[in-house]
């Protein structure tokens, strides 16, 4: 969906339903604001449910002060008021307690979020305020004084986050991924040292965007199959997120449609609802005009030449998986007699391989290991089709959060390798 057409008042009960639905909000705390062009502020309203919160609930406050609605403004609208006094290009707010923030702020530890591009990509580094009353206006000057000095997100001090955008969903793709990195570090303390991306691998990702000559295409030309590949990987793209997969600006899907096309998920992309128009056909290197593929994109181009039995390829961002890949740490399979069927021994990639090394890449992620961790870049797998690539990522997922919730029970036994050599066996599986 286009955010851009909808009023603020339908955005910002969608964005804080989605927020509420996504449990990083209490039906209490939080708080989002749209500023408009005629300088009134868009805001939730105060004492109201935010499980239930209706359209006709927001509130505006005039740039004269007037409040039009049926309820007051939310108690923070000052520290609302004061980002937008201090920085004129931001245009919305985001303000929630969500678990993991809330851990980074009541430990008063500072998120970095150079755990992996796309936090750092977001998030830039993340200001500091010093606990203030909520809703005063000493609590709207500590906050506004970070923003003034450029930082974009800002973990409030015994409090939660606030995050500016130039827009909505500018802010709360901020907002989520920034609760996705703090999650993320506070897994991989569980597991180990978490390591963060240094400046060259940085600037290594960021020039990773590529610009594919294009084509020109009738949809009349578009195959039954391709129609259905494109519906395929909307639903398993929605689905990646409901589960907890993706969140909506990381992951990466593409599937094959003949031996040298594929389609792929564009950027921008958010995951929380996709469009079959909106996917991306590449073929014999070219992309579909007018669109823009995945960063990925060459990396899965290179995959599918060198293994025709591939039909799917995930890249994913859950965040279990992406604990040990910031611990640069693979995750053992060997924990239930399925994670190691459907898995096998999964590979540990160095960060810059999906960038610059396609023939490591595609020797080292086939069918007979069809999963990888990429240090600091997530997970990725490959399938015959996008069902059973999926259920290698929920597999993966599955096994990466048992081994880490079993660290405070003494930690996981792997299976024998006697026992692995039964699964061998029983299930034919190629040795
Ligand atoms: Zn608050």
């Amino acid at each position: 969906m286009n955010y851009s057409y909808l009023h603020p008042r339908e955005e910002l009960a969608l964005t804080l339903h989605r927020i509420y639905q996504y449990k990083m909000t209490t039906t209490s705390g939080g708080n989002l604001s749209i500023l408009d062009e005629n300088g009134d502020i868009w805001i939730t309203p105060a004492r109201v449910d935010k499980g239930t919160l209706k359209p006709s609930d927001i509130v505006c406050v005039k740039s004269d002060g007037t409040v039009v609605g049926q309820y007051p403004p939310s108690s923070e609208y000052p520290f609302h008021r004061a980002i937008y006094n201090a920085r004129p290009d931001i245009r919305a707010v985001v303000h929630a307690h969500p678990v993991s923030l809330v851990a980074f702020s009541v430990s008063k530890k500072i998120p970095d979020a150079k755990l992996i591009p796309q936090t750092y990509r977001w998030n830039g580094s993340v200001g500091f305020a010093p606990y203030g009353i909520p809703g005063s206006k000493d609590l709207g000057d500590k906050i506004a004084a970070k923003f003034a000095a450029g930082y974009d997100s800002v973990l409030l001090e015994s409090h939660g986050v606030c995050c500016g955008g130039c827009n909505l969903q500018d802010a709360f793709q901020r907002f989520e991924t920034l609760e996705l990195c703090c999650k993320t570090e506070i897994k991989a303390r569980t597991l180990g040292t978490p390591q963060f991306l240094t400046e060259e691998q940085l600037q290594l990702e960021s020039r990773s965007a590529v610009m594919l000559p294009v084509f020109e295409r009738e949809i009349s030309q578009m195959t039954v199959k391709e129609k259905d590949l494109r519906n395929q990987i909307c639903r398993f793209v929605e689905r990646g997120y409901r589960q907890g997969l993706l969140s909506g600006s990381t992951g990466t899907f593409s599937a094959r449609v003949s031996e040298d096309s594929f389609l792929i998920t564009p950027r921008p992309l958010d995951r929380f609802e996709v469009r079959p128009e909106e996917i991306v056909l590449v073929s014999n290197g070219k992309c579909e005009f007018g669109k823009t593929p995945s960063h990925a994109v060459l990396s899965h181009h290179a995959l599918y030449q060198a293994n025709p039995g591939i039909n799917a390829i995930i890249n994913a961002y859950p965040p279990n998986s992406l604990a040990f890949s910031c611990c640069h740490q693979t995750i053992d399979t060997r924990t239930l007699p399925e994670c190691y069927i459907f898995l096998r021994e999964v590979g540990l990639f160095p960060f810059e391989r999906t960038f610059n090394d396609y023939p490591a890449l595609v020797e080292n992620l086939t069918l007979r290991h069809p999963a990888a961790v990429l240090c600091n870049n997530g997970v990725m797998v490959v399938g015959q089709d996008m069902l059973s690539a999926f259920d290698r990522l929920e597999v993966l997922e599955c096994s990466a959060e048992a081994i880490i919730d079993s660290a405070p029970l003494g930690g996981h036994v792997p299976m024998d390798k006697a026992v692995i050599d039964d699964i061998i066996d029983a299930f034919h599986l190629e040795k």
